[in-house]
């Protein structure tokens, strides 16, 4: 295998998961940096627009990548990429089931594909078309936080919702309008869901 060939893989998918705070993107981004640097090779950037509505879910992502495509249904990928060789998309939880008939196709005319999202919801439940994004994948990398509950500090699997500093109830909706909510990283003894 080539020094290049390490780096760039037509036809492969690459998933980057775990919880908030996780350094999801992070790791996204740090993979992308060293493909950037090969000539000839461009980037293509996808994000859902339904990450927007959610304040909380906010990435870093689009600041660091100011030419991202940021998309209301996965259908619109495949015609705004071009000729780009490798095709990044962040807060992947958040796109239609619709995205994994489009990984399928990207992967079938040989794009790099390298995916990063919330594999659990706040209730612990697989997140959207994550299941079967991860399924897809040919390496998943997948990502732990540091448990924020006071004293704790072991790996952190789970994302913590808390509206108004409570738990949040198993209905409550993904977007809130008023109430104030906010996310943690806990780990399975410290994630908590009213029921
Ligand atoms: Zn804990």
């Amino acid at each position: 295998m080539s020094e290049f060939n390490k780096y760039f893989r037509p036809g492969f998918l690459e998933v980057f998961c775990g919880p908030m705070k996780s350094g999801k993107t992070l790791e996204l981004m740090h993979r992308v940096e060293r493909l950037k640097y090969m000539s000839g090779i461009s980037i293509a950037y996808f994000k859902p627009s339904t990450d927007k509505r959610s304040k909380g879910f906010h990435s870093r992502f689009q600041n660091i990548e100011n030419n991202c495509y940021v998309v209301d249904n996965s259908s619109e990928i495949t015609d705004l990429i071009k000729d780009e060789k490798i095709v990044v998309m962040d807060e992947a939880q958040f796109f239609d089931d619709g995205i994994c008939s489009v990984t399928n196709k990207l992967l079938d005319e040989k794009k790099n594909v390298i995916i990063a999202g919330l594999d659990l919801d706040f209730k612990g439940d697989p997140f959207g078309p994550m299941p079967n994004i991860l399924a897809l994948a040919n390496e998943i990398t997948k990502l732990s936080g540091i448990c924020d509950y006071k004293g704790c500090n072991n790996p952190a699997y789970f994302t913590q919702r808390l509206i108004n500093g409570e738990p949040a109830s198993r209905e409550s909706p993904l977007v809130l309008v008023g109430d104030k909510d906010y996310y943690e990283t806990r780990c399975r003894k410290h994630h908590q869901v009213l029921e």
